[in-house]
């Protein structure tokens, strides 16, 4: 829970982010119980997922968490400040000229094409050691990884893996949220017979979704990210991941509309009916999707509120008829996202997913962390 503080901070502003670590803890180590016996690697890339990498990472390490991935080295720089002896896996892989921030920040770059190979394979070679590297395997998704013939090339070339030691091998599932879809067997197939053509290493495939296919697809590792920061990583109906994100909105205007008026820009709403209309202070600039004019859905106290007319950049329109009076206060708060508006169902409003809907938060929200420090 907050502290007294900071509700007094939050009070002051007019835009609430409360990212709760106590949620992103507990739903680490629901994935990591679920997972067992393989580890729970956390996906902390994008600034984890838009909430903070500098609360949230620590937060992570001490619920357990010994493997981190980010996607570009710059994240992975970040990160190392704040966890020391975490292993960092950098998706993005290795560039010529960037081979030394990986060794001086003890980044693992996972290789995704031969040329990557080559480059940090030399490395190694030339600084006299091997370096540590993870191999990425496309196994179906075409987007990043080691291809057949690639992995042929390296059977038939061994000593183009001689300046490495090749600690981890991973491939990503591109249909892992169907369970239903025969692609996962089909990648998973594909995934199990070309790692055994490279040197022996421990090996992941499920992201969050990917671990609620089932053990065969854990392997050693599983690469969590969503579902540590509340998304439904499954595409039935229940979510088992605690809530960690809320953002609230001030209400700054309500108003009763007792003759027929339109809303917004382009007078996009039409009121026919006597309503009561309340103007939060969020907008598109804060991350709220511009798609979720007359689609979106808010709470306040509990009860919904539809978005009504579009969404402009500082400012959104609801229809409160349906809440009592007493409830919708100028100065009080409307939750936009979680507390009733949940995450899935408002970026499915949107046309869009939770991911999406998170990492462009903003940066106008006046953040609270909850559970900092124990
Ligand atoms: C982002 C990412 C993950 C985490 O995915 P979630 O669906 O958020 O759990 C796992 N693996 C790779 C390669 C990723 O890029």
């Amino acid at each position: 829970m907050t502290s007294s503080n900071q509700q007094a901070e939050a009070a002051k502003a007019d835009l609430v982010l409360y990212i709760d670590l106590n949620a992103i803890r507990k739903n680490y180590k629901i994935l990591q119980a679920k997972a067992a016996p393989a580890e729970c690697a956390a996906c902390v890339k994008a600034n984890a997922y838009g909430l903070g990498l500098e609360q949230v990472a620590p937060a992570l390490a001490d619920a357990g968490c010994k493997t981190f991935f980010v996607a570009h080295v710059t994240e992975g720089e970040a990160l190392r400040a704040l966890v020391n002896s975490a292993r960092i896996y950098v998706l993005h892989g290795v560039w010529s000229g960037n081979e030394q921030r990986f060794f001086d920040h003890k980044l693992t770059p996972v290789l995704n094409s031969m040329s990557q190979v080559d480059t940090w394979s030399a490395f190694g070679r030339d600084n006299g050691t091997k370096v540590e590297a993870a191999v990425h395997i496309d196994s179906g998704m075409t987007r990043l990884g080691l291809d057949e013939q690639d992995i042929a090339a390296l059977e038939a070339d061994p000593n183009r893996l001689e300046g490495l030691s090749l600690v981890h091998i991973m491939s990503h599932l591109s249909c892992g949220d169907e369970p239903d879809n025969p692609m996962n067997q089909a990648q998973l197939k594909r995934f199990q017979s070309l790692r055994r053509k490279l040197p022996a290493a421990p090996a992941s495939l499920a992201a969050s979704a990917g671990i609620f296919l089932g053990s065969d697809y854990h392997i050693d590792l599983v690469r969590a990210g969503i579902a540590l920061y509340g998304g439904r990583p499954t595409s039935d109906g229940t979510n088992p991941m605690a809530e960690a994100v809320r953002a609230r909105a001030r209400i700054l205007q309500v108003r009763d509309v007792d003759s027929p008026r339109a809303v917004g820009y382009g007078a996009a709403h039409k009121v026919i009916e006597p309503a009561r209309i309340a103007t939060i202070s969020v907008g598109y600039a804060d991350g709220y999707a511009r798609s979720l004019g007359s689609l979106g859905r808010a709470c306040i106290e509990g009860i919904t509120a539809p978005v009504v007319g579009r969404v402009s950049m500082d400012l959104v329109t609801l229809d409160v008829s349906a809440v009592p009076r007493e409830k919708v206060v100028e100065g009080n708060f409307a939750d936009i996202i979680g507390g009733g508006a949940n995450l899935d169902d408002v970026a499915q409003q949107a046309g869009t997913i939770s991911y999406e809907l998170l990492t462009r938060l903003g940066h106008r929200y006046h953040r609270i962390y909850m559970g900092a420090g124990s």
